[in-house]
């Protein structure tokens, strides 16, 4: 009986060294255990990680990705983009992200304000000994904190709650612009993808300007396929992978055993027609 091996490819997963819970090589670890065969770890505006995960992947067998996932700002909302197998050395690209990290301790400082507002002091403070990156603290980390203090039961409940649009503990910030996060992934020689179409509270049009902005400017890819995407969003954006001529890109969004619902690997493989994404890597 002939036996089929299907590789196993995770292009979305974050560490400690953003928002994520493990190590980069307890990521890479954990990866390999679960017969992953190529792995991109893609911390938010930081490649802090990748020298540690490579090693760690490498050492396992597996084939190791550089990644980032750049936040930015489209049409009002916060929309990220993932850099993939880029010059991990490259100035614009290092200074770029220097300069978003620059800009979250001030606003975890805006966002602790408004929750003490609320009735919830010290969350700077806590948010903080969540943080094992202080440049990188983020919302997570202040989720993590209100939900140590009791405030709710989970990660995802204090989101809803409290730290998206509308909610008392979120603060609107100036994030990178979706030309410069794509001109510094193309500078580096990455390919540039569309993280998660499908978590983004945008009409049908609005969706459709962006995917035009974002292949005018050199865009390659978009995440087919995410842990945090239905099966439904994977075939709207296999269809419309399609029309646009995109490559196509899959990963878990891994964070942390217990707050992901997704395990590294643990991503649904692309539909068989569309053209991976890992056939424009180097
Ligand atoms: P930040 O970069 O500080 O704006 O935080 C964004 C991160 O928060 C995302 O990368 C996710 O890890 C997490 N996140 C966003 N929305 C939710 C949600 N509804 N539930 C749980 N985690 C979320
Ligand atoms: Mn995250
Ligand atoms: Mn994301
Ligand atoms: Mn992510």
């Amino acid at each position: 009986m002939a036996v089929v091996s299907v590789l196993i490819v995770d292009l979305h997963s974050h560490s400690r060294a953003s928002d994520g819970l493990l190590s980069p090589a307890e990521v890479a670890r954990r990866a390999a255990g679960n017969g992953v065969g190529m792995l991109a770890l893609t911390d938010h505006d930081e490649t802090g990680g990748l020298a540690q995960a490579r090693a760690a992947a490498e050492q396992a067998g597996l084939r190791f990705i550089d990644g980032v996932e750049i936040s930015i700002e489209w049409g009002g909302l916060q929309v990220h983009i993932v850099g993939l197998d880029f010059d991990v050395r490259d100035a614009a690209l290092n200074a770029g992200l220097e300069s978003i990290r620059s800009g979250r301790v001030n606003r975890a400082r805006r966002m602790s304000a408004e929750l003490e507002k609320f009735g919830v002091p010290g969350c700077f403070a806590g948010a903080m000994r969540h943080a094992e990156n202080p440049n990188l603290i983020g919302r997570p980390h202040l989720a993590r904190h209100l939900v140590e203090i009791g405030v709710c039961k989970d990660v995802h409940s204090v989101f809803e709650s409290f730290l998206v649009p509308g909610k008392p503990g979120y603060v609107s910030h100036q994030w990178a612009t979706l030309a410069q996060a794509l001109g510094w992934i193309l500078g580096a020689g990455g390919v540039a993808v569309l993280a998660h179409p499908g978590r983004y509270k945008f009409s049908r049009q609005e969706l459709r300007d962006l995917l035009d902005e974002f292949k005018g400017l050199g865009g390659q890819a978009i995440e087919v396929v995410s842990g945090s995407q239905s099966p439904e969003h994977s075939a709207e954006f296999s269809r419309l992978a399609r029309e646009y001529g995109f490559l196509a890109s899959c990963g878990s969004d891994f964070h942390g055993p217990g707050e992901s619902s997704v395990d590294v690997g643990g991503n649904a493989p692309l539909p068989g027609d569309l053209t991976p994404v890992w056939t424009a890597f180097h």
